[in-house]
């Protein structure tokens, strides 16, 4: 990880939590309930934040969900929740946040789309009224230009210009460049319109990996503003997951981006925490923050043909993440904890080795033992019909003595 150099952007601060600036990749997430249903969006952001989600972001599309804004920041209050939540607007911004001052005020950052807010043209007033809000109020703003929304008069005095210049590029990497220009030329406008440098986060999200990169390292290099990455429209499942990280993780390991969202189409009635864990992986994978603790499973093979151990590492894995709202507070450090579960002797025990805690199952034709190791050593063999339990017990067991925060008067 030697080519990366971060803290260069600036440092901004949404409710509390520090974007930019060297500090941790901030994991967001976006919800998709209707906003005017109170009840419904405090739950989605209670698991999301649950899960891990740093921000949460809501759609502020009507009178109903500006005027139910508050209203869920009071639920959340009650589950004792304080994510920030950040207000996503497009088109009627301007109208809402001056007609709902207690929306304007609740939200911790507001994402202001200039592709649909008549930056450009005739006049800025939209646009304007937005930022004059977030000076008033004294919140950032997120600038996110997508593609799909991109400010055509731009795009269309870029290509005019590109036309008539002696070397034309093709229109694909104009539109990149109108991309860029869209968020940099808003962002300046916004600090004429009375916004701090530390009050303006950008991002310019386009759905294919490539033309993402292209995007974001042109950005990062004509800007310190701090930068959301997103690759927008990701997809569904597999597609979507793959998507996101493999354009993630180039511009991360680049040192570009300050605050993350993985936007996952979810299946029916799938869950939305998806994309929270999606997020947290690409960073943990790569090194840069610990979020849970970690399986290591091997992918298994023809030397074992029962599912036993697959199962085994499911268990664990679900065990250890359904843990970890409870644990973050109660187990600090648990977070870095590796486990192992392997299915045969063949890498089983080495691998073992390297963890926290791992176990190495039989495989076919084995003697049907399994070994535990504990910080490298082997602990203890288990056999029977229960090695399941035992080896969860045993797990329990080294998370208590390890990592529970002791009081004071018990160190
Ligand atoms: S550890 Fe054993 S079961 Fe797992 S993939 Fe390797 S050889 Fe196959």
């Amino acid at each position: 990880m030697d080519a990366i150099v971060r803290g260069n952007s600036v440092a901004v601060n949404v409710g509390g939590v520090m974007v930019g600036g060297g500090h941790p990749i901030v994991v967001q997430s976006m919800t998709n309930t209707d906003t005017a249903d109170v009840t419904a969006t405090a739950n989605q952001v209670r698991d999301l934040a649950l899960a891990g989600s740093e921000l949460v972001r809501v759609t502020v599309n009507t009178d109903e969900a500006a005027a139910a804004v508050p209203k869920i920041a009071e639920t959340l209050k009650l589950y004792g929740l304080a994510v920030p939540l950040v207000g996503d607007f497009h088109y009627n911004g301007h109208l809402l946040l001056k007609k709902y001052p207690e929306c304007a005020r609740t939200l911790a950052k507001y994402r202001i789309n200039p592709g649909n807010v008549n930056i450009g043209r005739k006049h800025d007033d939209n646009f304007r009224t937005m930022i004059e809000a977030a000076a008033e109020y004294g919140k950032p703003v997120r600038i996110g230009v997508n593609w799909g929304s991109l400010d055509q008069t731009l795009l269309t005095r870029m290509m005019d210009e590109n036309a008539k210049s002696a070397e034309p590029l093709d229109a694909g990497e104009v539109t990149i460049n109108a991309i860029v220009e869209s968020a940099i030329l808003s962002a300046e406008a916004a600090e004429r319109y009375g916004l701090r440098r530390d009050q303006i986060i950008l991002s310019a999200k386009v759905s294919a990996v490539q033309d993402l990169i292209r995007v974001y390292r042109k950005m990062a290099a004509r800007c310190s503003y701090p930068l959301h990455l997103g690759l927008t429209e990701a997809g569904l499942g597999s597609k979507g997951i793959v998507a996101t990280t493999a354009a993630l993780a180039v511009l991360l390991q680049e040192g570009i981006g300050d605050t993350i969202r993985a936007s996952l189409t979810p299946m029916p009635n799938g869950d939305r925490t998806e994309e929270v864990i999606v997020s947290q992986q690409i960073l943990q994978s790569m090194g840069f923050r610990s979020f849970t603790p970690q399986v290591t499973a091997c992918p298994g093979c023809g030397r074992t043909t029962s599912t036993f151990f697959q199962e085994l590492a499911d268990r664990i894995q679900t065990y250890l993440q359904k843990q970890m709202p409870v644990w973050k507070e109660s187990h600090p450090g648990v977070e870095e904890m590796k486990v192992a579960v392997m299915g045969c002797i063949v890498n089983g025990p080495g691998e073992s080795k390297h963890a926290n805690i791992g176990i190495s199952l039989p495989g076919t034709f084995e003697e049907p033992v399994a070994p535990v190791y504990v910080d490298g050593r082997l602990s203890r063999t288990l056999r029977g019909g229960r090695i399941a339990e035992e080896f969860s017990q045993m797990l329990e067991e080294y998370v208590e003595t390890r990592y529970a925060r002791r009081s004071p008067a018990a160190v």
